[in-house]
């Protein structure tokens, strides 16, 4: 059979070590073919992000924070240097402070409110502009979601709030790029446990409940995410466009939680 991404380069922003999400999608694209280009935030994640990417096959392995307009700059000078064009993004990435994820959400300060959007959410407009012009044959970006952003989940608070404006960010961006052929969605991932996952208070906790309540009776692998990754990154997902996907075990649909 042939591969999905075979002949496609995809840009993966968003490891930080082998528990990322972004790590599973990697290892998916990379076992469909594509050309892997990594990014990583700082020199504290360069090493490990360097071994997994040299283990995958990663063809680059750059420097980028997303807060930072120069890095998203030079991000574009570099793939433009190696005439580098994209048919996949992922933005795999979000912050907020620790405080603001155990404490009442009318405690959100200013500061942890703007620094949450920043990074989760309006980093995705910036990374869309930067790549849209590497993206001369249309392709597919995409983003990761959670629940939260729709439904009151206990300690999620200024993170729902940051995924209800990517959310909304995914449409708006669709209708924008839409007729570059340049597809974006999100998928909205269930709970698993990563270092992102584990600055939420009590997300042991939650995780269990998913287990418990899902209509699968078991919480979400990330593979399963990489999964729908690949679909959606490639020719198989071309008629979708500014959706959210679920790949949550079903627990979603769930009333009584
Ligand atoms: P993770 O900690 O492995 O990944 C988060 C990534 O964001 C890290 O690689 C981190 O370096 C990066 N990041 C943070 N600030 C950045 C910045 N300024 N510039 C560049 N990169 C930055 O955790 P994860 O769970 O794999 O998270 C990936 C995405 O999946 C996030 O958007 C998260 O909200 C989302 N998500 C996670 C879950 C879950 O339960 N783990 C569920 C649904 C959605």
């Amino acid at each position: 059979m042939s591969k999905l991404l075979e002949g496609k380069t995809a840009l993966v922003m968003g490891v930080a070590n082998r528990w990322s999400i972004a790590y599973a999608i990697s290892s998916a694209f990379v076992r469909e073919g594509a050309n892997l280009i990594l990014t990583y935030q700082a020199e504290r994640q360069k090493a490990t992000v360097e071994e997994l990417g040299t283990e995958l096959g990663a063809s680059k392995i750059l420097m980028c924070d997303v807060t930072k307009q120069a890095e998203l700059d030079g991000l574009a000078e570099t793939l433009k240097a190696s005439e580098t064009t994209l048919d996949i993004v992922v933005h795999s990435i979000a912050f907020a402070k620790p405080e603001d994820l155990s404490r009442p959400y009318v405690e959100t300060t200013r500061e942890g409110y703007l620094l949450a959007q920043e990074v989760s959410a309006y980093s995705l407009v910036a990374l869309s502009r930067m790549c849209a012009p590497l993206m001369p044959n249309g392709g597919s970006i995409l983003t990761l979601s959670y629940l939260g952003a729709v439904r009151v989940v206990p300690n999620y608070n200024v993170m729902g709030v940051a995924k209800a404006a990517l959310e909304a960010s995914v449409r708006y961006l669709a209708s924008d790029l839409g007729p570059a052929n340049i597809r974006v969605n999100a998928i909205s991932a269930g709970a698993i446990k990563t270092a992102a996952a584990r600055g939420i208070k009590d997300f042991s906790k939650l995780l269990g409940g998913v287990a418990e309540r899902s209509p699968l009776k078991r919480t979400t692998d990330p593979a399963e995410v990489a999964d729908t990754a690949v679909f959606l990154g490639s020719n198989l997902g071309r008629g979708v466009t500014g959706n959210v996907i679920y790949v949550d075990a079903g627990y979603q649909i769930m009333g009584m939680q």
